[in-house]
């Protein structure tokens, strides 16, 4: 986690605005740390800012249009503001909105033409001692790019094939930040079971093993999986076997149960398969924290497909669920399709997978009361800390704890999303 100078010296004050993936949001957090190391004056607000750095995304078409809209919202309070653009969806904004734009192929350059763009405007002075590390949680970018093709996804146009980062520079990160003394490191990509070392050849649950190996403390989460990688639940008895090193978090982007769209869509496996697959997970994982991502109104969807996805979303004990209405992202397949849903439908949609998944987790969360949990309290509010446990279920402590520190915590009650 980037830290952010309370009393931040004068100078140009910059700030960041991250749209998208969690990918996206690791990779924002690592350059607002080096920024902050090369002596940039960081604020986390943009009305504070002088220079907004915006790392955009272009998955959905909202995503996109929210940073334009930004943009324009920074530029137009004071023209002298600047503007820094980068992400999937900075070749795709207007000529001359920004003054500097980094557009996804040269990702890799994004620190250095940002430290000259800054230095250029006398941006970098040298801070004073910066404060204490923020200890909970960072994340371990392992994997970039994904060639599934998902006729709906605009991320393989982007990103481009898969690149894995060598596992050994990966396991020297990893301990570097157990030694920095993080209560949670996330393994983060854009298609996580894509990970292959590029050396070795060794895949997800490689990686996962050697990560467990490393001695210290901190415990891993998975982010983001494919479904397809759960055929075996092998990830799901790595996480069972590694004694509390591995949170028993699972977050598949399922998007549709339906057979149909699955095969429209090109996802190798049908609706069957999927359900066998996690009914291994949870039989392996009884306490498991299981979330997912669900797309309503993908082009075709009849309502019996609607239908079986609600069906699945009852079906199993979801804790988390990130509902998208479907948006056409030109230059995928999907976005050619003639049968495109009216958006009244796709919105209604989504408000019946946003209520069914709000029933499921209700349902899910209360069987984790008298369940003994580990906490990670992050913030404190009110004299109640707030955390997550290992199954990234949101836990209300009473008791007092320190920020950072993994706390044992026994459920009593739901309270909204929280167990308290
Ligand atoms: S696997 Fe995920 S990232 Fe890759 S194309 Fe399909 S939806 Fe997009």
């Amino acid at each position: 986690m980037t830290d952010i100078p309370s009393d931040p010296p004068t100078g140009r004050r910059v700030a960041f605005a991250v749209y998208g993936c969690r990918l996206n949001q690791a990779e924002a957090e690592a350059w607002k740390a080096s920024l902050a190391q090369a002596g940039a004056c960081l604020v986390p607000a943009t009305e504070e800012a002088d220079i907004l750095c915006v790392h955009t995304c272009a998955v959905t078409a909202p995503a996109a249009r929210e940073a334009l809209r930004a943009i324009r919202a920074f530029r137009a309070k004071d023209q002298g503001r600047r503007v820094l653009v980068s992400g999937c969806a900075a070749a795709l904004l207007p000529p001359g909105l920004a003054d500097c734009v980094i557009p996804h192929a040269e990702k890799a350059q994004w620190l250095e033409r940002v430290l000259a763009f800054l230095r250029g405007l006398g941006a970098l002075a040298p801070l004073p001692a910066p404060p204490p590390p923020r200890r909970t949680r960072a994340s371990l970018i392992a994997q970039d790019g994904c060639d599934a093709f998902c006729a709906y996804c605009i991320v393989p146009h982007m990103r481009g094939a898969p690149v894995s980062e060598p596992l050994p520079a990966l396991l020297a990160h990893a301990k570097s930040l157990i030694d920095q003394g993080y209560a949670e490191i996330v393994l983060t990509g854009c298609n996580l079971a894509l990970y292959r070392d590029p050396i070795s050849g060794v895949g997800l649950d490689g990686l996962l093993a050697r990560l467990c190996e490393l001695p210290g403390e901190g415990r891993f989460r998975l982010g983001s999986l494919e479904p397809c990688v759960i055929d075996d639940a092998a990830i799901a008895r790595r996480i069972a076997a590694s004694g509390g090193r591995l949170c028993p978090f699972l977050h598949l982007p399922i998007q549709t149960a339906s057979d149909t769209l699955l095969a429209r869509m090109g996802r190798p496996y049908s609706a069957a398969k999927l359900r066998a697959a996690l009914d291994a997970i949870c039989a392996t994982l009884p306490a498991l924290g299981l979330g997912a991502d669900w797309i309503a109104g993908l082009p075709g969807e009849s309502e019996a497909d609607h239908a079986a996805t609600l069906r699945l979303l009852a079906d199993y004990p979801f804790t988390g669920a990130h509902v998208f209405p479907y948006s056409r992202r030109p230059g995928t397949p999907a976005a050619d399709f003639p049968d495109q849903l009216p958006p009244a439908r796709i919105a209604a949609r989504a408000t019946a997978l946003r209520q069914a998944a709000a029933q499921t987790r209700a349902r899910a969360l209360r069987t984790f009361i008298g369940r003994p949990l580990t906490v990670i309290p992050e913030t404190c509010r009110e004299g109640h800390w707030v955390g997550h446990s290992a199954e990234y279920l949101r836990c209300r402590l009473s008791a007092p704890a320190t920020r950072g520190r993994p706390t044992p915590f026994t459920p009593t009650a739901v309270r909204g999303d929280c167990l308290v």
